[in-house]
Protein backbone atom coordinates (compact mmCIF):
# COMPACT_ATOMS: atom_id res chain seq x y z
CA UNK A 1 0.00 0.00 0.00
CA UNK A 2 1.67 3.35 -1.33
CA UNK A 3 -1.30 5.39 -0.89
CA UNK A 4 -0.49 8.79 -1.35
CA UNK A 5 -2.65 11.29 0.25
CA UNK A 6 -1.57 15.03 0.26
CA UNK A 7 -3.42 16.21 3.76
CA UNK A 8 -0.84 14.44 5.43
CA UNK A 9 2.73 16.08 4.43
CA UNK A 10 2.12 19.60 5.35
CA UNK A 11 4.08 22.15 4.02
CA UNK A 12 6.58 22.57 6.98
CA UNK A 13 7.36 18.96 6.93
CA UNK A 14 8.58 18.65 3.74
CA UNK A 15 10.87 21.92 4.01
CA UNK A 16 11.92 23.09 1.02
CA UNK A 17 12.82 26.71 1.18
CA UNK A 18 13.91 27.56 -2.72
CA UNK A 19 10.42 26.30 -4.00
CA UNK A 20 7.82 29.17 -5.03
CA UNK A 21 4.80 29.68 -2.35
CA UNK A 22 2.28 28.17 -4.84
CA UNK A 23 3.89 24.93 -6.71
CA UNK A 24 2.32 21.66 -6.32
CA UNK A 25 3.76 19.57 -3.04
CA UNK A 26 5.97 17.25 -4.77
CA UNK A 27 4.77 13.60 -3.88
CA UNK A 28 6.57 11.83 -1.49
CA UNK A 29 8.35 8.74 -3.43
CA UNK A 30 6.54 6.49 -5.32
CA UNK A 31 7.40 3.29 -6.42
CA UNK A 32 7.49 1.59 -9.95
CA UNK A 33 8.08 3.01 -13.15
CA UNK A 34 5.67 5.57 -15.75
CA UNK A 35 4.42 3.62 -18.69
CA UNK A 36 3.18 5.39 -21.78
CA UNK A 37 0.41 3.12 -23.74
CA UNK A 38 -1.56 3.81 -26.79
CA UNK A 39 -4.82 1.91 -27.09
CA UNK A 40 -7.49 0.49 -29.66
CA UNK A 41 -10.88 1.70 -28.71
CA UNK A 42 -12.50 -0.74 -30.75
CA UNK A 43 -14.90 1.23 -33.04
CA UNK A 44 -14.99 0.16 -36.81
CA UNK A 45 -14.99 3.39 -37.97
CA UNK A 46 -11.90 4.84 -35.72
CA UNK A 47 -8.58 5.71 -36.62
CA UNK A 48 -7.03 3.42 -34.53
CA UNK A 49 -8.01 0.68 -36.62
CA UNK A 50 -6.07 2.14 -39.14
CA UNK A 51 -2.73 2.01 -37.32
CA UNK A 52 -3.55 4.92 -35.21
CA UNK A 53 -3.69 4.18 -31.79
CA UNK A 54 -4.83 6.42 -28.95
CA UNK A 55 -2.50 7.75 -26.64
CA UNK A 56 -0.22 7.70 -25.22
CA UNK A 57 -1.80 7.33 -22.09
CA UNK A 58 0.35 7.14 -18.79
CA UNK A 59 0.39 4.28 -16.37
CA UNK A 60 2.31 4.01 -13.16
CA UNK A 61 3.40 0.28 -12.81
CA UNK A 62 4.77 -1.52 -10.01
CA UNK A 63 4.91 -5.05 -8.07
CA UNK A 64 2.88 -5.36 -4.91
CA UNK A 65 4.05 -8.82 -3.46
CA UNK A 66 2.77 -11.26 -6.36
CA UNK A 67 0.72 -8.93 -7.93
CA UNK A 68 1.47 -5.69 -10.63
CA UNK A 69 -0.53 -3.08 -9.81
CA UNK A 70 -1.05 -0.09 -12.47
CA UNK A 71 -2.67 3.42 -12.27
CA UNK A 72 -3.59 5.73 -14.62
CA UNK A 73 -1.34 8.81 -14.16
CA UNK A 74 -2.61 12.65 -15.55
CA UNK A 75 -0.97 14.15 -18.41
CA UNK A 76 -0.64 16.87 -15.69
CA UNK A 77 0.70 14.77 -13.01
CA UNK A 78 3.50 13.18 -15.60
CA UNK A 79 6.39 15.08 -14.34
CA UNK A 80 5.62 15.31 -10.64
CA UNK A 81 4.78 11.46 -10.55
CA UNK A 82 7.96 10.52 -12.69
CA UNK A 83 10.17 12.39 -10.07
CA UNK A 84 8.65 10.45 -7.26
CA UNK A 85 8.89 7.20 -8.80
CA UNK A 86 12.79 8.32 -9.41
CA UNK A 87 12.89 9.38 -6.14
CA UNK A 88 11.53 5.97 -4.62
CA UNK A 89 14.21 4.39 -7.02
CA UNK A 90 17.07 6.60 -5.33
CA UNK A 91 16.07 5.39 -1.69
CA UNK A 92 15.90 2.02 -2.55
CA UNK A 93 19.30 1.96 -4.01
CA UNK A 94 20.24 3.95 -0.98
CA UNK A 95 18.73 1.28 1.74
CA UNK A 96 20.02 -1.67 -0.49
CA UNK A 97 23.78 -0.04 -0.39
CA UNK A 98 23.17 0.15 3.53
CA UNK A 99 21.96 -3.50 3.94
CA UNK A 100 24.93 -4.64 2.16
CA UNK A 101 26.93 -1.96 4.27
CA UNK A 102 25.34 -4.07 7.48
CA UNK A 103 26.17 -7.31 6.07
CA UNK A 104 29.52 -6.61 5.46
CA UNK A 105 30.00 -4.93 9.41
CA UNK A 106 28.35 -7.79 10.58
CA UNK A 107 30.77 -10.39 9.03
CA UNK A 108 33.37 -8.51 10.03
CA UNK A 109 32.14 -8.92 13.76
CA UNK A 110 31.47 -12.44 13.54
CA UNK A 111 34.87 -12.96 12.36
CA UNK A 112 36.37 -11.11 15.33
CA UNK A 113 33.84 -13.10 17.59
CA UNK A 114 34.82 -16.17 16.21
CA UNK A 115 38.82 -15.15 16.35
CA UNK A 116 37.94 -14.05 20.16
CA UNK A 117 36.27 -17.71 20.76
CA UNK A 118 39.70 -18.78 19.57
CA UNK A 119 41.68 -17.22 21.93
CA UNK A 120 39.52 -17.52 25.01
CA UNK A 121 39.20 -21.22 23.96
CA UNK A 122 43.05 -22.36 23.73
CA UNK A 123 44.53 -24.50 26.27
CA UNK A 124 46.25 -22.90 28.79
CA UNK A 125 49.42 -24.91 28.92
CA UNK A 126 50.95 -22.46 26.40
CA UNK A 127 53.66 -21.13 28.77
CA UNK A 128 56.97 -22.73 27.35
CA UNK A 129 59.29 -24.42 29.58
CA UNK A 130 60.22 -21.72 32.08
ZN1 LIG B 1 -10.32 4.50 -31.64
Amino acid sequence: MNGRTPSEDSPAASGMPDRPPDAPLPLPPLKGVVCEQYVRCGKAECRCQRGEPHGPYYYRVWREGERVQKVYVKASELDSVRAACEAHRELTDQIEEMRRERERLTRGLQESWRSTKRLLKRPKKRSRKI
